[in-house]
């Protein structure tokens, strides 16, 4: 039986003239997410984009659930196509639906006529569908409100379209329809949520993740890239760079303050982070920075790090409790990979008694203890290794 995939537009409905851009974008982003799986025909019509694969040999599952984690879709949905012939249409649905419907207990029918040629109108094609179907599973029942399964029959102008019920889509807005930002990817939990979060409003993801050899093991670096594998499988390909701070590091642990350390260390990330997503074509930072978490983000060290920097810093978190944090992060399967224990360079060096209330001057006047400053962030850029996830 023939199989494609209609797509169901989220916002991108909504956005009136940009709406064929957006959904170029959204094709190009999906046709990315398929690349490795084979050929794939997408073709767009009335607020829908049907995907089909050019073999019969293409696995539609795997083709199916990474649609499911592109940005900008609201519902997807596998249907088997056929003729515009009723027979032919009723003897499909209880064909191609046969296994949902044994498994159902109660079921409604619902039918979509684009086709105003099409002899039957909508109640009719219900009507008459929905007999067919009693008639042959007798077990099933009819309920109009909150049926098991919806079938649904489409009538479109040159085929038929049958399908269950449908998927849920990742929601948002295509990836790319709303720029490029820099998301500072720690091994922790929360910034990985930060940049899913980001991503999702159709910003493009670069990353930049810091590294402080030996204190910090090839294994947190690769706990790093793993989760932005996960993150890739919603946002698409992330150009990121991993950033040598251990010299950084050092100079601020033997000449600055010990209660300023962490807000230094965040602001020279900052500053480098800064600089890359200029490179990038990035217009904005991302942090997985959540008030009062640690005492690196109390507002006053949030102002602090703030201003070290001129780009607008999103910090998509910022509001929210740990535990809201950790649904997302169990949602985008990133939870288990961020809670393994490696050490993070955020946690070396931390000062005992850290400035919760710490004033920009003061720390100004610290940082400016490192003179060399400039010269090791040119350095720490020049030595990044640039790693293209996917
Ligand atoms: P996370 O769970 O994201 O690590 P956290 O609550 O542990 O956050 P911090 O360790 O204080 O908080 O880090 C705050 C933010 O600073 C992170 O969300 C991230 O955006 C950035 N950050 C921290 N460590 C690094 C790092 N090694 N490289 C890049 N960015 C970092
Ligand atoms: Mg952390």
């Amino acid at each position: 039986m023939r199989e494609i995939v209609l797509i169901k537009n989220g916002e991108l409905a909504l956005k009136g003239l940009n709406r064929n851009s957006f959904e170029d974008k959204l094709i190009k982003n999906m046709k990315s997410r398929l690349a490795d799986l084979g050929k794939f025909e997408f073709t767009k019509s009335q607020s829908t984009i049907m995907v089909e694969a050019q073999s019969d040999e293409t696995d539609l599952d795997l083709a199916v659930e990474r649609i499911s984690k592109v940005f900008g879709i609201a519902a997807l949905s596998r249907a088997c196509v056929c003729e515009k012939d009723f027979d032919i249409i009723r003897k499909a649905a209880v064909q191609y639906l046969e296994e949902q419907l044994e498994d159902a207990a109660t079921f409604k029918v619902e039918a979509k006529r684009s086709d105003k040629k099409f002899p039957m109108k909508s109640p009719e094609i219900c009507r008459e569908a929905g007999g067919y179907i009693l008639s042959k599973f007798n077990h099933l029942k009819v309920d109009v409100h909150n049926p098991d399964i919806i079938v649904t029959i489409e009538i479109r102008d040159k085929y038929a379209f049958i399908h269950g019920n449908s998927i849920k889509g990742a929601g948002g807005m295509p990836t790319g329809t709303s720029g490029r930002a820099a998301i500072l990817i720690s091994g922790g939990i929360d910034s990985p949520v930060a940049a899913y979060m980001m991503a999702k409003r159709g910003i493009e993801l670069c990353a930049v993740h810091f590294a402080s050899p030996p204190y910090t093991s090839e294994l947190a670096e690769m706990k790093v890239m793993e989760l932005l594998k996960k993150v890739a499988k919603y946002s698409g390909t992330i150009t990121t760079y991993v950033v040598p701070f251990t010299k950084i590091q050092e100079k601020i642990r033997d000449l600055c303050p010990e209660e300023y350390f962490t807000i230094i260390m965040r602001r020279i990330m900052m500053e480098i982070s800064e600089k890359i997503a200029v490179n990038q074509n990035c217009s904005a930072l991302i942090t997985g920075e959540s008030v009062g978490q640690v005492a690196s983000q109390t507002i006053y060290a949030l102002a602090c790090t703030d201003c070290a920097v001129e780009m607008p810093v999103f910090r998509p978190c910022i509001g929210m409790d740990k535990e809201e944090i950790i649904k997302i992060s169990r949602k985008i399967d990133t939870f288990e990979t961020s809670i393994q224990p490696y050490e993070d360079c955020c946690t070396v060096f931390t000062p005992k008694h850290p400035k919760t209330r710490p004033h920009v001057e003061d720390v100004a006047k610290a940082q400016n203890k490192i003179t060399d400053l400039d010269e090791l962030v040119e350095e720490a850029i020049k030595n990044a290794k640039k790693v293209i996830i996917r």
